[in-house]
């Protein structure tokens, strides 16, 4: 079977893509190698920016998909003496469940949705990728004209396209993060994330009461194990905030890429296009559901006008993604008002020690 697009991963940077593949009238194959609903290392706040993208381009979001409490009002950066610095979004956002978001994206994407079925190996020349997939049927090859590859933070999209730039840039900037669920209390205002940093590797451990329990997302090194980590993040939330944790169960762990932060992002080549956390884009603060939906709608788009003009789609893309990745460098490089989606001033009116020595730390972390 030889389909116009083949897309890896139904997250949602490769369900915006199908989607307006698909209105615009491409065979599309989307393959997602959980089975859907799938669960995924996130905390599910939405940005007001995110949910336009997807009310604009999908239909409203169902209240089946809406956490309590429902408002997402952004993060806080937690420093090591226990000050915080309120990043709040432009206006609320929404608090999701992922597994249930991604499964109406997917069942909204209006392409062939395969599921539980992982892509083992691509090959990608001029106008013809092929994938080898397995699922529990067995295995089977199929035929595309291009790619989009959203298959997130260990992307083998990215691997096969351009292994000497995943082996230089990205592999050094994997990470993982264990999402860890609890019940107890802890003295903080749902609707916000806590970020901690982590002291000893790059990133952010994260923190936020939803549906009534307590999650605590821990990063760690890529081959390291996150009790450690988690012990020390307990330790410091107990002191800081009162944390009591009454049992706790570990809910999964996902990769994570952070290569973007380092200014390094992939936008594939040819007729094989990257898009959301395969490319890189994620914001300092760990959200990326935004910069997913909207590289996705953008590999789409320039497929979709570069199609019958001979010429490959990443031409159109690399030029049409300069404003968004333009935006994300130049944000950081000012530091202050919005980096991300997210409302930073709060960290450069501070001009303590405790806040100088704040953003000291979070540029040697991001910056
Ligand atoms: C702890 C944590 C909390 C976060 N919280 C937030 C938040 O509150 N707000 C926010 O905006 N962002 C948040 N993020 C970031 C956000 O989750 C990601 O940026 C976003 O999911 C990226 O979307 P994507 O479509 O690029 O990839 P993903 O959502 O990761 O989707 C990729 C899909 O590809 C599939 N896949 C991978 N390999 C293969 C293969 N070989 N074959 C077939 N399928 C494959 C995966 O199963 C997955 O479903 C958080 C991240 C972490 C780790």
């Amino acid at each position: 079977m030889h389909y116009d697009v083949l897309i890896t991963g139904a997250g949602p940077a490769g369900c915006m893509a199908c989607r307006l593949l698909s209105e615009a009238g491409f065979k599309v194959l989307l393959l997602e190698k959980e089975k859907i609903p799938r669960d995924k290392c996130c905390a599910g706040f939405l940005s007001p920016q995110a949910i336009e993208l997807i009310e604009e381009n999908f239909t409203t979001i169902p209240p089946e998909t809406i956490s309590h409490p429902r408002d997402a009002l952004g993060a806080k950066l937690i420093a090591g003496n226990g000050s915080t610095f309120q990043l709040p979004f432009s206006r609320p956002g929404l608090s999701v469940s992922r597994a249930r978001l991604d499964a109406f994206l997917a069942d909204e994407s209006g392409g062939e949705l395969r599921d539980g079925c992982r892509v083992l190996d691509l090959e990608v020349e001029r106008f013809l990728v092929r994938g080898e997939l397995k699922t529990e049927a067995g295995s089977e090859t199929v035929e595309a004209t291009y790619l989009i590859g959203c298959d997130g933070g260990e992307s083998l999209a990215l691997q096969s396209l351009r292994p000497e730039f995943f082996r230089t840039y990205a592999a050094p900037h994997l990470g993982r993060v264990s999402l860890v669920l609890a019940e107890g209390s802890i003295e903080w205002e749902p609707g916000w994330i806590g970020l901690v940093f982590n002291k000893r590797g790059r990133g952010m451990h994260r923190f936020y009461i939803k549906d009534g329990l307590i999650a605590l997302a821990v990063m760690h090194g890529n081959s390291g194990t996150w009790r450690g980590e988690f012990d020390s993040l307990v330790a410091f939330l107990e002191e800081t905030f009162g944390l009591k944790l009454e049992g706790e169960s570990l809910a999964g762990t996902s990769a994570i890429n952070l290569m973007g932060a380092t200014g390094k992002f992939n936008l594939g080549a040819g007729s094989a296009l990257l898009a959301g956390e395969a490319t890189g884009l994620l914001d300092p603060w760990g959200f990326g559901i935004r910069l997913a939906l909207e590289s996705g709608r953008i590999a789409a788009q320039s497929l979709i006008d570069s199609a019958g003009q001979s010429i490959t789609p990443h031409l159109h893309y690399s030029s049409r993604m300069q404003g968004l990745l333009n935006r994300e460098i130049e944000q950081k490089r000012k530091f202050g008002g919005m980096i991300g989606d997210l409302d930073t001033s709060s960290l450069v009116r501070d001009s303590s020690r405790v806040g100088r020595r704040n953003r000291r730390e979070l540029k040697h972390a991001f910056f």
